[in-house]
């Protein structure tokens, strides 16, 4: 089940919608009032990502797992989140997968494993969300909802996932981008490796031997994959904070994520 204008909306009037039915005003001012971090965006910003989200929603299919109602407030908040990554770049780097699957909260994926004697091992994970290479992402609306009080955490889920989307457009998520030549493939990954090398250390001084903990979660220490989508959740939500901690990082997400296109991004799709 859908919210009422997202029903119509994506019941085969798409094409009317992406061009003339914008987000309506009440629903984007409640996004706006619930999400800080997107309202402290400046005019131009927050115009462009209305827009964007706008056209996302036309797009992708939203569906509500367990009973689930997927309302037009929460559809419009995941789009408008989900499109912050992509507000300077395209929403072509979304193109592979149609579905978002919205569980009420955490869920049990069914998991194996094989061992060296090449025996399987099945075991259940806990899930908040998650991105399939081609195939649709899966968002945790609990943790979804809860993104304005975990931004000072620099947490943010949607954006986490949509991150691995992008990741993945030029093959498996590996924490570098789709870029547009081996060198600044190169420059990006010597960059991103000396940062993700620094903050490895920090955690590890920190579990192992009680040294200060880093302000950012230490899931981003377990792959480049992982650091480059908890750091871009950082640099979206809280700025400031990321800038203290990663200030190698700053210009080179200026230049991926920012309304330059410095590294000159093209999308062949
Ligand atoms: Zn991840």
């Amino acid at each position: 089940m859908l919210g009422e204008w997202l029903n119509a909306l994506q019941k085969g009037w798409r094409q009317i919608f992406e061009r003339s039915r914008p987000i309506p005003d009440a629903l984007w001012r409640q996004t706006l009032a619930h999400y800080p971090f997107l309202a402290r965006r400046t005019d131009e910003d927050i115009s462009r990502l209305r827009v964007l989200a706008g056209q996302f929603l036309a797009q992708k299919q939203f569906s509500g797992a367990h009973g689930l109602v997927v309302t037009d407030a929460m559809a419009v908040a995941m789009a408008a989140q989900a499109c912050l990554p992509v507000l300077h770049l395209d929403l072509k780097l979304y193109n592979d997968f149609k579905g978002i699957v919205v569980h009420p909260g955490a869920m049990l994926a069914r998991r194996s494993v094989v061992d060296t004697a090449g025996v399987h091992h099945f075991y259940n994970e806990e899930l908040v969300g998650e991105a399939m290479e081609g195939g649709p992402v899966t968002l945790s609306w609990q943790d979804a909802a809860g993104s304005s009080a975990d931004a000072a955490r620099g947490y943010n889920l949607v954006i986490h996932e949509f991150v691995h989307k992008i990741d993945m457009q030029d093959g498996a998520a590996n924490g570098c981008p789709p870029l547009p030549s081996r060198q600044a493939k190169a420059a990006w990954q010597t960059r991103m490796q000396t940062a993700y090398e620094a903050f490895r250390e920090q955690v590890v001084m920190a579990e192992r031997f009680g040294g200060s903990p880093p302000w950012l979660d230490a899931y981003a220490a377990t792959s480049p994959a992982e650091f480059f989508a908890v750091t871009s959740e950082a640099y979206f939500v809280s700025p400031e904070q990321f800038e203290a901690d990663f200030a190698t990082l700053k210009p080179l997400f200026d230049a991926f994520f920012g309304p330059k296109n410095a590294l000159k991004v093209t999308f062949n799709q």
